[in-house]
């Protein structure tokens, strides 16, 4: 959601992937590490590392070179180390608009998410695509 205005954009902000979805996205290591660089600590405390060894870090007491060590890693509440019900992103900014307040920098599993392009993400609740007609389109 909350791409450039685009003419061939078909997201209409609605936030409704963000809110059922948005707890459960998970960075790239390429995106973790373009947050450490960027000293994007607002971001990364929302998030916790999985090492290969099995231990636990949060991302915002990584490294660059710490990396090459994580398998996984997942979202999860800076305050209790639990689950976050929420994407602590998501903006509303009117009553049925949401937008990323992250957008420039957000998962990549976030920008790829498309579910009007055939062969991404299906999610028959998407407004777009049912506008659409249901009928995905290829990817340009
Ligand atoms: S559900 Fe569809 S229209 Fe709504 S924000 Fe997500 S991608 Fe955009
Ligand atoms: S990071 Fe942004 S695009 Fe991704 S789920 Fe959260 S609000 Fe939505």
């Amino acid at each position: 959601m909350d791409m450039p205005e685009l003419d061939d954009e078909p997201c209409e902000q609605c936030g409704l992937c963000c809110r059922i979805f948005g707890p459960g996205i998970t960075p790239t290591a390429a995106n973790v590490y373009t947050w450490i660089e960027n000293g994007r600590t607002d971001i990364l405390r929302w998030f916790a590392a999985n090492r290969d060894d099995g231990s636990r870090v949060p991302c915002i007491a990584l490294h660059g070179e710490d990396l090459g060590n994580i398998v996984s890693f997942e979202m999860c509440d800076p305050e209790t180390g639990g689950f976050v019900t929420v994407c602590p992103f998501l903006r509303r900014v009117s009553r049925e608009r949401y937008l990323c307040g992250i957008h420039s920098v957000k998962p990549e599993m976030c920008c790829t998410y498309q579910p009007w392009v055939w062969g991404e993400t299906f999610f028959n609740r998407c407004p777009a695509l049912k506008k659409a007609g249901n009928s995905c389109r290829w990817p340009l």
